[in-house]
């Protein structure tokens, strides 16, 4: 994935692509609600492109030589926010990277994991990349989220899989990202699927919730030579 060379994405004051060059969907949930298994899921069956603002951080984190690299870091341990402006920008990155890749293929859709987290965050990714389609919204309650975190913890190796951190992620979800998924609700921009059952069952409720937004899965045709 492209590395930021500078920032100014999230400074422009008109939007680089329009909802008819790019689709865009944001999944959000709380820690642990199962994005990452889910739009992995979507990415087979409907060609979406995921990208995940949390692996996007992760990688740049671990760039050798990124002036970023610490704060990202530090941000990530405990839990909160990184300023908006590295997030965009590595997103807007990679989006134009894979459309470059993709050039002449059909519209590009992106599922965009975990983003945006902070009001600030939405406004400046919708006034200056693309507004989005709609938001995937899985929702999960803390408990099961916390059993699901721990176990992840004794494989993922991620710095935040551990109870002091995931106890802060919860905290900054409720307070700063939840008023994200209540602003796009009241634009009707909201499709909320419960995430407490196994992926499949969750991934049911997903794909017919999708249906209802027009969104349907791609049918590969076999060719025979
Ligand atoms: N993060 C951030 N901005 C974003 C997305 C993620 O600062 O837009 C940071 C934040 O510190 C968060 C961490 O990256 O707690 C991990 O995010 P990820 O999406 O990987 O966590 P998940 O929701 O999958 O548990
Ligand atoms: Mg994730």
């Amino acid at each position: 994935m492209p590395a930021i060379e500078k920032l100014g994405a999230a400074t422009r004051t008109s939007s680089l692509w329009s909802p008819d060059d790019v689709t865009v969907i944001f999944v959000l949930g709380g820690p642990g609600a199962g994005k990452g298994t889910q739009c992995a899921k979507l990415v087979s069956d409907y060609g979406f492109r995921h990208l995940s603002a949390g692996d996007l951080l992760r990688e740049e984190q671990n760039r050798p030589g990124s002036e970023f690299g610490e704060m990202i870091k530090a941000y990530i341990k405990e839990g909160t926010i990184v300023p908006m402006e590295v997030t965009v920008q590595l997103l807007e990155n990679a989006m134009k990277a894979t459309m470059e890749k993709e050039k002449g293929n059909n519209k590009p859709m992106f599922l965009i994991d975990g983003f945006p987290r902070k009001l600030d965050q939405a406004h400046a990714f919708e006034r200056s990349v693309v507004p989005s389609r709609f938001t995937l919204f899985y929702d999960c309650p803390e408990n099961v989220m916390e059993e699901r975190l721990i176990n992840r913890g004794k494989t993922s190796g991620r710095a935040d899989d551990n109870m002091e951190s995931i106890r802060k992620r919860f905290r900054v979800f409720v307070e700063t990202s939840m008023p994200v998924v209540d602003e796009f609700e009241k634009q009707d921009k909201v499709v909320k699927v419960e995430a407490v059952k196994s992926p499949e069952e969750v991934y049911e409720e997903t794909k017919a919730k999708l249906k209802e937004r027009g969104i349907e899965p791609i049918h590969l045709v076999f060719v025979k030579n």
